[in-house]
């Protein structure tokens, strides 16, 4: 799995649903309590959800399966602005495109 949401950590804030520029997440009420879930098939592995979490609730394998096949990536360029080690919000929605493209 290239992506899981850690359901120890998640209070189910939403912050993450609304970042998703693929409408791969879901809140759902799990026990009465709120959690994030996240839908494989539609996730592009941008790291936005990642980004927006407080709680660091998100982890993501990218080796796993953003870049299984290499060779389809190929010629597709995504700059990336980084202030202050925090990288600028715009580039998960250039990587979400790049992924499209490739
Ligand atoms: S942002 Fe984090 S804590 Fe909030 S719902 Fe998403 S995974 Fe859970
Ligand atoms: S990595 Fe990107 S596409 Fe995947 S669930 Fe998170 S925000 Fe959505």
């Amino acid at each position: 799995m290239g992506i899981s949401v850690n359901k120890e950590k998640c209070v189910g804030c939403g912050a993450c649903y609304r970042s998703c520029p693929q409408g791969a997440i879901t809140i759902d009420t799990v026990e009465g309590r709120k959690k994030a879930s996240i839908d494989q098939s539609k996730c592009v592995y941008c790291g936005s959800c990642k980004s927006s979490c407080r709680f660091s609730a998100i982890d993501i394998d990218a080796q796993k399966k953003a870049f299984s096949n290499k060779e389809a990536y190929k010629g597709i360029w995504v700059y990336a602005e980084i202030n202050n080690g925090k990288t600028d919000e715009s580039a998960f929605e250039l990587l979400t495109k790049a992924r499209v493209l490739a």
